[in-house]
């Protein structure tokens, strides 16, 4: 079983914060920037704490100083720094500023009712609801298109979401059972608040259909966590070996889900 968090999470604001200046964890924040893996001027890196703060490292020829920002939609941490301004720099002012960073994830709005002109996250992209045509729910790159009467739209979506996390939750279940040689008896959906998922000792497979919200991989790592219980109906070191043996690493899914997971219990479906 996989548990998660109490109460959500308010969601974000975006602000912006002035100058950087120096605080005392100079050393560390050395030894952090030089872990930083660098792409196409992008980078992750997380401040540890309670819970950890996944920052997204940005680096700008058009930034002038360093700014720190908390998205009002998915609540990403973003520091942007200016080309040619060393990460451990932007890394000691993130720090130096947690506690702003904390308050302002803990001011996002509680729940965001899905109708027209809502945002939400579906597969970890955020994506405006809109009015759409024809008969079925469509999802495209940014936007997710409804159509019939308005009012009907939270029913629909949610009736899309569902579907959709079933069809990908059975696909996952399949390829990791596979992977672990021992097959499930069933497998249902729920909206559980207090677990992701679950595996009972009949072999049958629950899960919470809002992980089809969360990125991808958080989706997978869930599934390959419950299948593993076909085998290991504990959290033991053995259990924890087969979900790396089927899956791969889970240290980052494992970390999105403590810090992002009640995120996706903020989104309602009616009125
Ligand atoms: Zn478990």
């Amino acid at each position: 079983m996989l548990a998660g968090e109490g109460a959500p999470k308010a969601a974000s604001i975006a602000a912006i914060l002035g100058k950087c200046h120096k605080a005392g964890t100079e050393s560390k924040a050395y030894a952090e920037a030089g872990a930083l893996r660098w792409g196409n001027g992008v980078a992750e890196h997380v401040l540890q704490g309670d819970p950890d703060i996944d920052l997204v490292l940005r680096s700008s020829p058009r930034a002038r100083r360093i700014t720190l920002r908390v998205s009002q939609l998915d609540g990403r941490v973003t520091l942007t720094l200016p080309n040619g301004v060393p990460p451990r720099e932007a890394l000691e002012f993130a720090r130096a500023k947690e506690d702003w960073i904390r308050a302002h994830m803990a001011r996002r709005p509680e729940t965001v009712l899905v109708e027209l002109g809502a945002n939400i996250m579906i597969e970890g992209r955020v994506r405006r609801v809109v009015a759409g045509s024809g008969r079925a729910v469509r999802l495209n790159e940014d936007t997710l298109a409804v159509p019939g009467a308005p009012d009907s739209v939270p029913r629909r979506v949610v009736g899309f979401l569902k579907a959709r996390a079933r069809d990908v939750l059975v696909h996952a279940s399949d390829v990791y059972a596979d992977r672990l040689g021992r097959s499930y008896s069933g497998i249902s959906l729920r909206d559980t608040r207090s677990r992701w998922g679950s595996c009972s000792s009949t072999g049958r497979l629950m899960y919470s259909w809002r992980l089809i919200l969360a990125p991808p991989d958080i989706l997978q790592y869930v599934a390959a966590h419950e299948v593993a219980h076909l085998a290991q109906m504990n959290h033991s070191p053995a259990f924890w070996d087969e979900v790396s043996r089927i899956h791969g690493p889970y240290a980052a899914p494992r970390r999105w889900l403590r810090t992002h997971g009640t995120d996706l219990h903020r989104y309602r479906f009616e009125n």
